[in-house]
């Protein structure tokens, strides 16, 4: 069968790049790491174009590259497996030791990782990336990040809701991996894939990402709309629907990214039958395309009592009590680890660890792992700069 024609023009690798000439932060822009939702790559583009033709001063590098090259050229989510699920180090150092065939997928991972790897050799500052997506659901743009206090600064400067808790439910993701290196790292849905919304909440994100690490004076940024929202909520992910291969899962129509969903409500069907909602709460990313594996989210605000008692505690480091608690104890090799005892991982436990920063989870040999995200030292003035 002949390739279906293309959507765009193929794009390059180095989408290109501004500053260099003063030291300071390392800004990394990655548009496409899903081939459908093009709106970062154009955004990424915008802002170029915009530094160029004005030459406003900046400190450090913005470095804007593509992420799934041969997908976004078919205007296809991916060609062989999801790009955003196979950056798990075992994984990584697997294919690159392998001379059997790769999929176009790990192709474009060597490339990007390269790509990463030589702009992270060469900076003279702390690392910023910025992983720009879109979703299939129509709604308002959100971000994703680790539970981090700079990742929570860069989040509170792009005026949308914040997602904790997606890292414990997704693995391989880009921004797992780059955050488990000590960067900070935000990834940011702009809209719906085709809106020209997306494009512009892109190019305002980017903005704000180099307001925020201090490569451009405030006013050097383009004049900022004013926000919709004057707060925005923090939201916690607390329930995902996995797709199975075989499930044919469709969802009901009409869902949009933080619509109110009632428990017990009718959110979409498969081959098992209906699916309902566990817990009243808002949808997020409710699937409306072929392809992809996650059906939807579920989510529920964080309230700002929390918030600031959480900012409080990992101020005052209490987080290094958290071995004196029963069936705790610290991992041997990793400072940012502890390793509990699954009889005591009660959900008050998890809720304490939630407000410490720790929320990756991963079971190995019968302990529950967690870890909190860390930065390196002077990153962004945190008090999280260990180990
Ligand atoms: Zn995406």
């Amino acid at each position: 069968m002949p390739d279906p024609p293309a959507q765009f023009p193929s794009f390059p690798r180095l989408l290109g790049s501004y500053g260099g000439d003063t030291a300071g932060p390392l800004v990394i822009g990655i548009g496409g790491m899903h081939g459908n939702e093009p709106a970062g790559v154009f955004a990424l583009q915008d802002v170029l174009h915009n530094l160029h033709d004005r030459r406003p001063a900046f400190r450090g590098t913005l470095l804007a590259l593509t992420g799934n090259r041969a997908a976004l050229a078919r205007g296809c989510r991916y060609i062989d497996e999801d790009f955003n699920r196979l950056w798990v180090a075992e994984r990584l150092q697997e294919a690159r030791e392998r001379h059997a065939e790769l999929t176009s997928e790990e192709r474009e991972q060597r490339e990007l990782l390269t790509a990463i790897e030589a702009a992270l050799a060469q900076r003279q500052g702390p690392a910023v990336f910025l992983d720009l997506h879109t979703t299939s659901a129509e709604g308002q743009p959100f971000v994703v990040i680790g539970d981090s206090l700079p990742n929570r600064r860069f989040a509170s400067g792009l005026q949308a809701p914040v997602i904790l808790g997606l890292e414990e439910q997704l693995e391989g993701t880009l921004l797992n991996y780059l955050s488990e290196q000590g960067h900070v790292v935000i990834g940011f849905e702009g809209g719906q894939h085709a809106s020209p919304d997306a494009v512009q909440n892109h190019i305002a994100a980017i903005w704000s990402v180099l307001t925020t690490a201090g490569c451009l004076r405030p006013q050097d940024a383009p004049e900022k709309t004013p926000p919709e929202q004057p707060v925005c909520p923090v939201v916690e992910i607390r329930y995902h629907h996995l797709i199975q291969a075989g499930d044919d899962f469709v969802m009901e129509p009409g869902f949009t990214n933080f619509q109110p969903v009632r428990r017990g409500q009718l959110l979409a069907h498969d081959r098992h039958g209906q699916i309902r909602a566990q817990e009243s709460g808002q949808i997020l990313m409710p699937l409306y395309q072929g392809q992809g594996a996650d059906g939807f989210f579920l989510v529920r605000t964080v309230r700002w009592f929390w918030l600031r008692l959480a900012v409080w505690l990992r101020y005052l480091r209490l987080e290094r009590l958290l071995p004196l608690l029963p069936g705790v104890r610290r991992h041997p090799d990793q400072a940012t680890t502890l390793i509990v005892e699954p009889h005591i991982a009660r959900w008050f436990v998890m809720e304490i660890f939630h407000l410490l920063g720790f929320r990756k989870k991963r079971h190995r040999a019968g302990k529950l792992l967690v870890s909190r995200r860390w930065h390196e030292p002077g990153a962004f003035e945190d008090g999280e700069s260990n180990p």
